[in-house]
């Protein structure tokens, strides 16, 4: 049996942290630019991900990492690992661009990281992909998520032609943790507080938009954040207001207790599917 060809790696970008500011209690934001920033190719989504790379640090490896020669000589288990994350804003003329972390306890990788990134810290990451722009042509917008999707929505939001309406509805904690959002005045921003719950753990984004008083005309839907809060929307736009695929883009965007590599390899299982079962 012929040897699989080697997967090409991905071209990587390698920027350092300019910056850290923490702009709620739960949201961090890395500035990050340098000589790197050149190979940055941004792309027109305004959900646009990344993959950053994260390696052990006792390892002491230098990037861009060269997978397919790291797959060859490390263990599995010292391979560098991937975290998604949005990039919020990119400035061309100033050579940076910014990433929201949400801050959530010392587990993981990224979100510790993020809250103690220091000025001269490497950031190491492949992309950006993308699926969602605004569409123009929609009655109205409908956004929903939590701290995760945050960036993305802000994003869209700024995006937004000056006449769009729509509502977007973000989960947090509480008051503490809402941001200023730029908006056109015909789209409403609606805070969602889970108070004392675990983000993860409750069904309060899913039970607000299922009792909103849903316009007329056809929306369009950008919804992500933690899996089983995204399914509980997939019945409400799915089954309750029969809207069709092409108009939401929904997905999780992390797995309550579920580091991201086994969120992702669940992807792959009926626990980590959302729009695949919603297409029926
Ligand atoms: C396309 C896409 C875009 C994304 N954009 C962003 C973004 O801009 N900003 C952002 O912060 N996240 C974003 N995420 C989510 C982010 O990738 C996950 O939250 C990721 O798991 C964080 O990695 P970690 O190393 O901090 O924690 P992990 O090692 O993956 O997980 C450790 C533990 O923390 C928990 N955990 C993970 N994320 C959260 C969370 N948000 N809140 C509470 N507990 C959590 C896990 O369930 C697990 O128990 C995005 C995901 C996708 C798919």
């Amino acid at each position: 049996m012929p040897d699989r060809p080697a997967r090409p790696s991905k071209p990587q970008t390698v920027l350092e942290v300019i910056r850290r500011e923490r702009i709620a209690p739960h949201l961090v934001r890395v500035y990050a630019g340098g000589a790197g920033f050149a190979a940055f190719r941004p792309n027109e989504f305004t959900d646009r991900y990344i993959k950053i790379l994260f390696a052990k640090p006792e390892l002491a490896l230098v990037p861009p990492y060269d997978l397919a020669e790291l797959r060859g000589r490390l263990d599995p288990s010292d391979l560098p690992v991937t975290r998604t994350y949005t990039v919020r804003q990119v400035n061309t003329a100033e050579q940076w661009l910014s990433i929201d972390f949400v801050v959530h306890g010392d587990e993981g990788l990224a979100g510790p990281w993020a809250a103690t990134a220091t000025p001269g810290d490497l950031i190491v990451f492949s992309g950006p992909g993308g699926g969602y722009s605004p569409d123009p042509t929609a009655d109205w917008h409908l956004f929903a998520g939590d701290e995760s999707a945050l960036p993305a929505i802000a994003a869209a939001l700024e995006a937004l032609p000056a006449d769009a309406e729509g509502v977007a509805f973000v989960e947090v904690y509480g008051a503490a943790d809402e941001i200023v959002l730029e908006a056109p005045d015909g789209v409403d921003i609606r805070w969602v507080h889970r108070g004392d719950a675990a983000a993860g753990t409750s069904t309060v984004l899913a039970d607000t938009i299922a009792d909103f008083d849903w316009p007329t005309g056809r929306v369009q839907v950008f919804a992500h954040g933690e899996r089983e809060s995204m399914k509980a929307l997939r019945a409400v736009f799915f089954d309750r207001h029969r809207l069709e695929r092409a108009q939401v883009s929904l997905s999780g965007y992390w797995a309550y207790g579920r580091a991201e590599d086994r969120f992702q390899a669940e992807k792959r299982e009926p626990i980590g599917q959302i729009l695949e079962a919603a297409a029926r």
